[in-house]
């Protein structure tokens, strides 16, 4: 966005998916160390009306919270395999698909590691260096039809896109820090003071 060589990547999802996943309700985002959090989550059935509900809600939720580029089902207190993603507006993005919406997805190609600063709504106090791959390619399947899905993707999209899996599998960024070394408090955001706060 705004960006001098703003790439128009193809979105994802189909719009009559989308326009199934509107109307969701904001929910309250849990913390750690909520066991939740901790606990590899069921995979979903993604046509049961629950389910794609609980898709909706976690919609809403990252829509309403500052700089939040994805969210994943037990985020919102809900073991189980369904995140959404959307990093249309961050600086770093590089490939972008609009807003991701994926039930069971797994990680099928994986390439060049590199380190990079995340954050999380589920640890608000600390952020952390945590080596991804940039380059990435994940399946899934979409809310609503369950159609299978494949995205290829790189840098922050692709990081994005990992750590929602891994909350997905019960796992959260500071488990995946090469250190206490590694972890940072995170900031008070002060006006052009650190623009690297995600
Ligand atoms: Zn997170």
């Amino acid at each position: 966005m705004g960006s001098s060589d703003a790439r128009s990547d193809a979105l994802l999802m189909p719009t009559s998916v989308l326009a199934q996943l509107g109307g969701g309700r904001v929910r309250e985002v849990v913390t750690a160390p909520a066991a939740v959090l901790s606990e590899p989550g069921p995979e979903l059935d993604p046509t049961d009306p629950d389910v794609v509900r609980l898709c909706a809600d976690l919609i809403a939720t990252m829509r309403v919270s500052p700089g939040c580029v994805g969210l994943a089902a037990p985020q919102i207190g809900v073991g189980g395999q369904a995140f959404c993603v959307d990093v249309s507006n961050h600086a770093k993005t590089r490939t972008c698909h609009g807003l991701i919406v994926l039930v069971n997805a797994v990680v099928t190609a994986a390439s060049r590691n590199v380190k990079g600063r995340e954050g999380c709504m589920s640890v608000p106090d600390l952020t952390g260096d945590v080596k991804r791959a940039a380059r990435l390619t994940v399946s899934g399947r979409l809310p609503v039809t369950g159609e299978e899905v494949s995205i290829s993707t790189d840098e922050f999209e692709a990081r994005a896109l990992q750590h929602e899996i891994d909350h997905c599998g019960g796992h959260l960024f500071i488990d995946k820090v090469a250190g206490a070394h590694a972890l940072h408090p995170r900031k008070v955001y002060l006006p052009a003071a650190d623009s690297r706060v995600e």
